[in-house]
């Protein structure tokens, strides 16, 4: 089996299986209950909260667990815009986004939000003039991806969020599900910040929302009182402790995983560019993890289960992709419909090996290159 899509879910880490296991089986009790065992459980959450904020730069109590990022995407978005309505209407994304934050941007704009989306160079990246532009007094959130999930382009969120904070209500959200564990980031300068551990080897059920002790939010789920007040249900003790350990070793050793990554991009961007149908559609500020490519007059649906009926596992498009239809972000950097409709997603791991690259491009190749 050789297993490229990183990007939707990756294998669970050995040692954070082991710390789930142990946790699951050590705190038995509601970690709201106020007996003694229920206190041990919370306490537990409350070290492990800590370590994980130190990681990451912020305070434990800035710290919201949910069921995963398109929760966490939800709560951010919906969730401050119904908080701060008073002060504007108005939303600015881009057309780079994953399902998770098109979604409750759209249902938003039903409720009647005014909407707009910011171009992107032909790098992909945030045209900073264009956001300029579209900054308002009634401005309050914009939302863009640290790195999005198809071209997996980063974006210089610094310089985003140097311009949001000239503005008197605007709050900056960023999704960065794609970027944790994978690319230096700062948290310094953003105000709602969502990932979830399954991108790094941790496990599924879980997501993390960061929201600074300033912001309120309205909540999604409504219920009593759980580790903050913005989120309602009972904790999930093993798998907060199992995100630690996930995020711990992640970040740990990120800058080796980074060399071993950029190695393999870059020559797989080498050999699958001389095949002749192949197009590049990542660019050269797309992360060392995706590689976004499209097939000229071929289907890349029909590509995908040939090289599935020889155990070999890419995507298509982001896994909570409607199909056939085109790619947002590859329509929106190409502007080219039959383009966008047949990409092909790769994306690495940190354990993801040449050997295994070689044969899916040669796999490719006997397919593509077949009359
Ligand atoms: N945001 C991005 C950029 C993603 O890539 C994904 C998952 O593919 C999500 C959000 C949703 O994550 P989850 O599956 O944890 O809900």
């Amino acid at each position: 089996m050789i297993y490229l899509d990183y990007a939707a879910n990756t294998p669970t880490n050995e040692e954070v299986y082991r710390a789930f296991y142990e946790a699951n089986k050590t705190y038995i009790a509601n970690p709201n209950a106020n007996h003694q065992l229920g206190k041990k459980a919370q306490e537990a959450i409350r070290k492990s909260t800590h370590n994980i904020a130190l990681l990451l730069g912020v305070e434990p109590e800035e710290i919201i667990y949910t069921s995963g990022a398109t929760e966490a995407n939800n709560l951010a978005i919906t969730g401050s815009c119904q908080q701060y309505r008073a002060y504007g209407k108005h939303i600015i994304t881009t057309y780079l986004e994953h399902s998770s934050v098109t979604g409750p941007v759209a249902a938003l704009q039903k409720q009647g939000y005014e909407v707009d989306f910011v171009d992107i160079t032909p790098t992909g990246e945030i045209d900073l003039n264009h956001l300029k532009e579209l900054l308002r007094a009634d401005t309050v959130l914009v939302s863009i991806s640290y790195v999005d999930s198809e071209l997996g382009i980063i974006q210089p969120i610094e310089a985003i969020s140097k311009m949001i904070k000239a503005m008197p209500h605007c709050l900056l959200h960023v999704d960065g599900t794609q970027a944790i564990g994978k690319i230096p980031i700062t948290l310094e300068a953003i105000d709602l910040f969502t990932f979830a551990p399954h991108k790094f080897e941790g496990l599924n059920g879980v997501g993390i929302l960061i929201k600074k002790k300033n912001i309120f939010l309205e909540p999604l789920i409504h219920g009593g009182v759980s580790t903050t007040p913005f989120r309602s249900g009972t904790p999930t003790v093993a798998l907060i402790l199992s995100t630690e350990v996930a995020l711990d070793k992640a970040l740990a050793n990120q800058s080796k995983y980074d060399m071993h990554v950029k190695g393999l991009n870059a020559y797989m961007r080498q050999r699958l560019g001389q095949i002749p149908c192949m197009l590049l559609n990542s660019t050269s500020k797309s992360s060392p993890y995706i590689l976004n490519i499209s097939l000229k007059n071929k289907q890349a649906l029909k590509v995908q289960e040939q090289l599935s009926e020889k155990g070999i596992y890419i995507a298509t498009k982001s896994a909570c992709c409607t199909l056939h239809t085109p790619s947002r972000p590859v329509y929106a950097l190409t502007k080219d419909r039959k383009r966008a409709m047949q990409t092909l997603r790769i994306s690495l791991g940190y354990g993801t090996t040449k050997e295994e690259l070689d044969e899916f491009i040669d796999t490719c190749e006997q397919i593509l290159l077949k009359p």
